[in-house]
């Protein structure tokens, strides 16, 4: 596949992404047991992974959007920028944070700093995809769904570009050339 100037390769199949999506419902209302959490997918990336979760989930919940930004084409920035807040009163309420990836850690810093004004009862986070060798938080992450190595992916809510959201499965950039400017 080619977006642009770049090649991406088949990486993760839209059969073993559902199984991971399955699998993490399942993780979490079994701890959450009769809470009925507020999941707080981050745009735009989440989109698509917070849809099919919030779908299989099988017991009553909320969900909510945050817009955060923090990369540009293939390369992540230190400049975070809030697009879009929390409307709503959490005090009190079990929150999961549902994020499509988790790279350097900077937007779920971020994450962090807007919800400890929030006097949530717990806070939980939850990423469909982490590179932990890309990672550099101590933040916890309570629920992941597949480890992937310090590459750029696209598909499934992931772009480059704009492009490649739309995607059912994962594809991995091909280009060795622009892996230097990777985090
Ligand atoms: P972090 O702040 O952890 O460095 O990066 C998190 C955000 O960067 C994600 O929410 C996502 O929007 C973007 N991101 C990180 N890695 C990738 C990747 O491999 N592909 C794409 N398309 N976006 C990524």
């Amino acid at each position: 596949m080619k977006l642009h100037d770049l090649e991406f390769k088949p990486f993760i199949r839209a059969k073993e992404i559902e199984q991971t999506v399955n699998r993490m419902v399942t993780e979490i209302a079994n701890d959450l047991k009769d809470e009925i959490p507020v999941f707080v997918g981050i745009l735009n990336g989440s989109f698509m992974f917070v849809s099919d979760f919030v779908k299989a989930y099988p017991k009553p919940c909320e969900v909510t959007f945050i817009k955060l930004a923090s990369y540009e084409g293939v390369k992540s920035t230190d400049d975070i920028q809030r697009l879009i807040g929390l409307t709503q009163d959490l005090t009190g309420r079990t929150v999961v944070i549902l994020e499509d990836i988790i790279d350097s850690g900077k937007t779920l810093a971020e994450v962090h700093r807007i919800f400890k004004n929030e006097n949530v009862k717990e806070l939980k986070i939850a990423t469909l995809f982490y590179k932990p060798e890309a990672y550099k938080k101590d933040f916890k992450l309570h629920y992941v769904g597949i480890e992937i190595p310090t590459k750029f992916i696209v598909g499934y809510g992931l772009d480059y570009s704009g492009l490649g959201r739309d995607l059912p499965e994962v594809y991995q950039l091909k280009t060795t050339q622009h892996m230097t400017n990777l985090v």
